[in-house]
């Protein structure tokens, strides 16, 4: 039998370090990623054999579950179709008509591939429509691998401490502000500075790349007054967060409005997809209509959208953000239980379907208060976890996701493993 290990010396003879994006290669937790043959539901099993529930989701899209039937049945019946035409769909207009219903800040939507293409895209919109050159990003936030996003940026980069990417120009972001999130007063003091030349603020009004961390009261609804005031765009970057946090994402949790959106994860239910929104009036500028340049080849991919437009219908069932949600928050108050149980410094959080846990005494609002845990006792929790079947995202600083299958059995078998898991840290 081919063991993870085999595969994965073999995996990083052809592919950089084994893998096709840096955090699934185990760097910050060691030791040797599973490689996935199968999904189902709230299980993914690798490639030995062995069954984990899976707290990952594909890092966010399977929110129905893995190989939810009716959607991998979307996706069949499409693929019958033909699998890309490189010309307009009617399943893209009914997707874009869905997301503009469910997002009342969106009026019109352009559809792309992934979430870095999006947040890319709708920084050069921005731009574009602003004639402005700066932007405002916080740290730990995530927003893609574009270049001028690459500052400080979190996910894999904060994984393995790199403040920035070789390879990137300093003159490329020079032109990007990069603040500590829910610190309002100083981002008061940049547009006091230089107000009048900011063309956007691009943020996750729920951060889930610093693991999770939430606004605090006043934070998004300073941003959106001073960009109102100086002219500026608020970017809701809810690539995670978009249907995932909420029906409306957090947008329809704070009843603040964004002027553009970016999308991806759900919205392709688990098919590459991302998409960038707003009021007509701004998305406009966008080629053919105005002047600020974007496209794709597979853009709008028909096998994506299908599986995009069963999983929002899915989504949109009586009940579903109710059961997704207590069975988020029953996740997290029975780890806290356990690890109360053996005096682990240790809390957790959640929002809809993602959820965060640390281990430090008390919820982080700050990025440098995420750096506080405690990193080796995640460490050990998560390599516990692995062996007793439960798969975490590999690093503390990740969210983790719970899909709708992820039922009371699911639950309690997670918590059986935690107790072992816990017990381990204490030790
Ligand atoms: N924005 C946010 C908030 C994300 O979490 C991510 C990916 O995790 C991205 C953008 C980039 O999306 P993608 O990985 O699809 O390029």
């Amino acid at each position: 039998m081919m063991t993870n290990q085999d595969i994965f010396q073999r995996a990083q003879q052809t592919i950089p370090g084994g893998v096709n994006s840096p955090v699934r290669a185990f760097k910050s937790v060691g030791g040797t990623p599973r490689f996935i043959t199968r999904a189902e539901g709230a299980h993914i099993w690798d490639i030995e054999g062995k069954q984990y529930i899976d707290y990952l989701g594909s890092w966010g899209p399977a929110i129905v579950g893995h190989a939810h039937p009716e959607v991998v049945k979307a996706v069949q019946d499409a693929t019958l179709n033909g699998l890309s035409f490189g010309a307009p769909t009617e399943g893209e207009v009914v997707l874009a008509e869905k997301i503009a219903e469910l997002l009342p800040s969106i009026e019109q939507v352009r559809l792309v591939s992934s979430g870095t293409e999006a947040t890319m895209s709708a920084i050069r919109l921005a731009r574009g429509f602003t004639g402005r050159k700066k932007i405002i990003k916080f740290e730990g936030c995530y927003h893609g691998h574009s270049d001028s996003l690459l500052v400080k940026a979190g996910s894999g980069l904060l994984t393995f401490g790199n403040p920035s990417s070789a390879g990137v120009p300093a003159e490329f972001v020079s032109h990007t502000i990069v603040l500590d999130y829910n610190d309002i007063d100083k981002v008061k003091k940049t547009f006091e500075e230089v107000g009048h030349d900011i063309a956007c603020i691009i943020v996750e009004p729920i951060a889930g790349n610093m693991n999770l961390v939430k606004p605090v009261v006043g934070f998004l609804e300073g941003l959106r007054e001073l960009c109102t005031a100086y002219g500026a765009l608020l970017i809701f970057d809810e690539v995670m967060t978009g249907f995932r946090a909420g029906p409306k994402g957090v947008q329809g949790l704070t009843g603040i409005k964004p002027d553009l959106t970016t999308l991806a994860k759900v919205i392709g239910g688990g098919m590459p997809v991302g998409a960038f929104g707003g009021r007509k009036e701004i998305m406009q500028h966008i080629a053919p209509m105005g002047a600020v340049y974007q496209a794709g080849t597979l853009s709008g991919n028909p096998i994506s959208v299908a599986a995009g437009l069963k999983t929002l219908e899915i989504l949109s069932r009586p009940g579903f953000y109710e059961k997704l949600t207590s069975a988020t928050e029953a996740l997290i108050t029975g780890l806290k239980e356990k690890a109360a149980k053996h005096h682990i410094a240790f809390s957790a959080d959640s929002v809809g379907g993602m959820f965060g846990i640390y281990f430090r005494s008390s919820i982080p609002t700050r990025f440098a208060e995420v750096h506080e845990s405690n990193i080796t006792a995640f460490n050990t929790f998560f390599h516990a976890m692995l062996d007793e079947g439960v798969h975490l995202a590999p690093s503390a600083f990740e969210a983790g996701f719970v899909s709708a299958c992820h039922d009371n059995e699911v639950l309690n078998k997670t918590f059986e493993a935690a107790d072992k898991a816990f017990a381990k840290v204490a030790a």
